[in-house]
């Protein structure tokens, strides 16, 4: 099997490396509503060290109406908006 690359900073053209595993991002709505909370990885250029989240997970950690959403915010690294 060859060495197929997560992604590649296109500026850089450098191959992307992981920089952290399980980064728990705040997902929030264009209105700045609170959604959900998600599983991802964060990934960089090694030369720009532009980052990037990468690798979601395939469903939300909690939900803006699940009971136990406002605890686990508390675990929360980074906050991002949906289109
Ligand atoms: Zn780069």
């Amino acid at each position: 099997m060859p060495h197929i690359p997560k992604g590649f900073c296109l500026e850089c053209k450098k191959e992307l490396i992981i920089k952290k595993n399980g980064v728990l991002l705040e997902v929030r709505t264009n209105k700045d509503k609170p959604y959900y909370l998600i599983d991802s990885d964060t990934w960089e250029c090694p030369d720009c060290e532009i980052e990037l989240s990468l690798g979601l997970a395939q469903q939300p950690y909690s939900n803006n109406y699940d009971d136990d959403f406002e605890d686990r915010r508390k675990d929360v690294e980074g906050i991002v908006y949906l289109k």
